[in-house]
């Protein structure tokens, strides 16, 4: 298809004082700009009739297969508003791809890449004056997500599937500084097996990760950390963030993408950061017992977690119902610090782009 969109204006948008409003502090996922992109797709046709709409809800069959059997995927990715009022993304063309992979894995129809940077152009093209300013990480959070639209309770791929992008103006995740946080370690789910979908950035990911989330909320964690499902032996991931560990020599590990693990653009953005400062970076595959050792001896001297929504969140302790790993700290480590500055750095135009990752949206 073209990438002509037919665009239908909101004729209520929120008034300009109302939104400055919401824009001095933001929080995360609960206001929503003015319009919407949707696409639909159908077996027939393919992809057609790409359009932006006034955001609200939608019209939807309960019979919808995505209500049912789960088929939906989505990415995370933000727009940066630069000093010079300008606005940009970050590597939209990995997430595209990303969509089409997790596309594949769900039975779901591969949207174009160009059509997935086309959409976050037009969103912004409208809703431009959602971006905040530049000022305490406040950014545009934008949800592009793809649904099986066919109302059909048969147990097949879908024939219908609908992709829309959803935008939500997103403060400074870190309040008060950027400080640790204990993490949980998941030692009675999984959430993600060997050929399952742990690959797919997909809803059923999350709702899998929920019920170890909440046991952590009541020990006092904020994320939780699961290990591979078949052992239990090693570590993956967070519920929605890579984790990478630095060593007191100076080496960094990371987990190795071994098919249960998201492959996460922030992850890879900070493996090319940490080469580029001729740091060593091993992906390998990682035990909870070498962890538990290296970081209680002090072997390892920082831990950090990443992902689009927080760019880089420093860990402190590491908890289970088992065991506390780790010393109570409440500063984040220097390299963790520093790193983090540099991604945001380049993200919000501070910091020279040298890899051509940002697309300038508006
Ligand atoms: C989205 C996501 C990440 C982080 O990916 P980024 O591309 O860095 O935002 C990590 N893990 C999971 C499970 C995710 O869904």
């Amino acid at each position: 298809m073209s990438h002509e969109f037919t665009v239908i204006k909101s004729d209520k948008p929120m008034p300009d004082e109302k939104r400055e409003e919401i824009l001095k502090s933001p929080a995360f996922g609960v206001n929503f700009t003015d319009h919407q992109i949707i696409i639909d797709w159908t077996k027939e046709d393919g992809w057609h009739n790409a359009r932006v709409e006034p955001y609200g809800p939608m019209l939807m069959d309960p019979a919808s297969a995505v209500l049912h059997y789960g088929q939906e995927i989505f990415e995370g990715i933000k727009a940066y508003r630069h000093e010079d009022g300008s606005i940009h993304t970050f590597r939209p063309h990995a997430n595209a791809a990303r969509l089409q992979k997790s596309a594949r894995r769900m039975a779901l129809p591969e949207l174009p890449a160009e059509l997935f940077v086309e959409s976050l152009k037009q969103l912004i093209q409208i809703d431009g004056a959602w971006v905040p300013e530049p000022v305490n990480e406040k950014t545009l959070y934008i949800r592009p997500f793809e649904i099986a639209a066919e109302a059909f309770l048969g147990v097949r791929a879908a024939q219908r599937a609908e992709y829309r992008v959803i935008a939500s103006p997103v403060g400074a995740y870190f309040a008060n500084g950027i400080k640790p946080v204990n993490i949980w370690i998941a030692l009675d789910s999984a959430r993600a097996g060997r050929f399952g979908t742990g690959e797919a950035k997909t809803g059923g990911n999350y709702a899998a990760s929920l019920l170890a989330q909440g046991e952590g909320y009541e020990n006092g964690c904020s994320q939780v950390l699961f290990l591979d499902a078949e052992s239990h032996t090693y570590i993956e991931e967070l519920g929605g963030m890579n984790v990478f560990f630095v060593y007191i020599d100076g080496h960094v590990v990371t987990p190795s993408l071994d098919g249960t693990i998201l492959h996460g653009i922030t992850r890879d953005s900070i493996i090319q950061l940490l080469k580029d400062r001729n740091i060593s970076v091993e992906e390998r595959a990682v035990t909870l017992d070498e962890i538990r050792d290296a970081y209680n001896s002090g072997e390892i001297t920082e831990i950090f977690a990443c992902g689009t929504a927080a760019a880089i969140t420093p860990i402190g302790q590491l908890k289970s119902r088992l065991e506390v790993i780790g010393k109570e700290t409440t500063e984040a480590g220097e390299l963790t610090l520093s790193i983090r500055e540099e991604l945001t750095g380049i993200q919000y135009g501070r910091v020279a782009d040298r890899h051509n990752w940002l697309v300038k949206l508006s």
